[in-house]
């Protein structure tokens, strides 16, 4: 096991188009360039707080036992305990993680909840394990990190291919060495103290900053087309609930391929087909289309709700588009975004459409700590409140400053994280 206080160096040569960390410390460094951040400060925000690399035994259903390498990354707390998810993933790296737990900090600074950034990966294809073996390699991670975590510390949550089941394994893992302690993880079952909308919290965030960026930015929603990249959590409950407002989703994907049908999908249906097959492909009465032209079709709003950087240099000027709208984290690079910006194509950064899951897992923390809990209703009610409050201040942020959305969502991020950090007098 090893402990480093401060992140490696970014490797001689990535390329910044490609490269996840740089493209986050690229999104910092044009931010402080806005802002006018001092040297200083910038050094500090671009490296992570904490960075800790684990490898762990797990014993497999053949009885071979099998060493996992894992991460958690703390990137900054001056706003509050360190607060992001864990993905299973086969390309899960520590450069991604550290990027990730970058964007959790600006994330949740951006729509005022307290708690800072951080993010957690285990190098593995949860896919080809059992439920066992996942469950196994879920209580080793978590007891491996565990002196990491805390209700008042680090709060881990699900991210891809991690689930409510993974959650309820952390927290009785955790429990068993500290005591029950629901709020030292969020997005858990509801019998083991989850939140009401918590599962749908991401997604109907995106639909909520959806609504918001049509009305100020005049397209009319009543009609238009989307295509959706990725239909696990957040994807498959964007679909669900985008039909709310008017629109028609015409195109969704996974990664084994895509569907298309011009009249609009059945999203029901579908969800029926996916749960039955495990995968969205060859649903009754639509087309195959490949994730690659799912994302260039003629359609008024995407959704990429996948992996990060499918919009990058190589695609950017064949998006068709009016509003892109990242469900997920990272989804455009910035070369990209440059190439959007150019051709008039309105972008919902990450930061700001996809926080409505760790906004509901703050209100998951809050009613742990209280042993209270809130109906749907009240939950769906503050989450609203939380999003269009965010919109608003990044719109006339934008506005203001004739900057793009992300530009002003990071401007008011940064300067949130740098007041508390200043406060706090860590620099001192
Ligand atoms: P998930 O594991 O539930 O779903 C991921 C979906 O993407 C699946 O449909 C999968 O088949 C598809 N996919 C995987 N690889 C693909 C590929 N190469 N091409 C096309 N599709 C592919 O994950 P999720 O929780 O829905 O997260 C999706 C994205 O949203 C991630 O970037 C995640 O970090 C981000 N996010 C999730 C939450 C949350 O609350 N779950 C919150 C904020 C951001």
């Amino acid at each position: 096991m090893t402990l480093v206080e401060h992140g490696e160096s970014v490797p001689a040569g990535a390329e910044w188009d490609t490269d996840l960390y740089r493209i986050a410390a690229e999104q910092l460094e044009r931010t402080a360039e806005v802002i006018g951040l001092d040297d200083d400060t910038l050094a500090r925000l671009l490296e992570p707080r904490r960075t800790l690399t684990v490898n762990f035994p797990v014993r497999m259903d053949d009885g071979a036992v099998r060493s996992f390498t894992g991460y958690r990354v703390q990137h900054n707390a001056a706003r509050g305990p360190y607060k992001g998810g864990i993905r299973y993933h086969p390309d899960a790296d520590i450069d991604e993680v550290r990027a990730l737990a970058a964007l959790m900090t600006w994330k949740t600074a951006l729509v005022d909840v307290p708690f800072g950034g951080a993010k957690g990966g285990v190098q593995c294809d949860a896919r080809e394990m059992s439920l066992g073996e996942r469950q196994r390699l879920t209580r080793r991670f978590t007891n491996t990190i565990s002196y990491l975590l805390g209700v008042n510390r680090d709060i881990p949550a699900p991210d891809v291919n991690t689930d409510a089941q993974t959650m309820a394994w952390m927290m009785d893992a955790y429990s068993a060495r500290y005591g029950y302690t629901p709020a030292i993880v969020t997005g858990k079952p509801i019998e083991l103290g989850g939140s009401l909308g918590r599962e749908a919290a991401t997604g109907r965030g995106c639909v909520y900053c959806l609504a918001e960026a049509a009305r100020d930015y005049g397209v009319e929603l009543a009609g238009a087309t989307v295509a959706v990249q990725g239909f696990g959590n957040v994807g498959s409950w964007f679909a669900r609930l985008a039909p709310e407002l008017g629109c028609r989703v015409v195109a969704v994907s996974d990664v084994r391929g895509g569907i298309i049908r011009r009249d609009g999908l059945d999203v029901a249906a579908l969800l029926e087909h996916e749960r039955e097959t495990g995968s969205v492909v060859d649903a009754p009465g639509t087309d195959p289309i490949s994730n690659e032209e799912l994302l260039e079709l003629d359609v008024d709003v995407l959704v990429p709700a996948a992996l990060d950087r499918v919009i990058h240099s190589g695609n950017a000027d064949q998006i068709r588009a009016r509003l892109v709208v990242e469900a997920a984290n990272h989804p455009v690079t910035p070369a990209a975004d440059d190439v959007l910006h150019a051709a008039g194509v309105v972008v919902i950064p990450d930061i700001l459409a996809n926080a409505g899951g760790v906004t509901v897992s703050y209100f998951e923390w809050v009613q742990n700590i209280q042993q209270f809990r809130w109906d749907e209703e009240q939950v769906n009610n503050e989450l609203a409140k939380r999003m269009k409050a965010a919109w608003a201040n990044t719109y006339a942020r934008a506005t203001a400053d004739g900057i793009p959305l992300r530009l002003a969502a990071f401007s008011i991020a940064v300067e949130r994280v740098e007041r508390a950090d200043k406060l706090r007098g860590y620099a001192s």
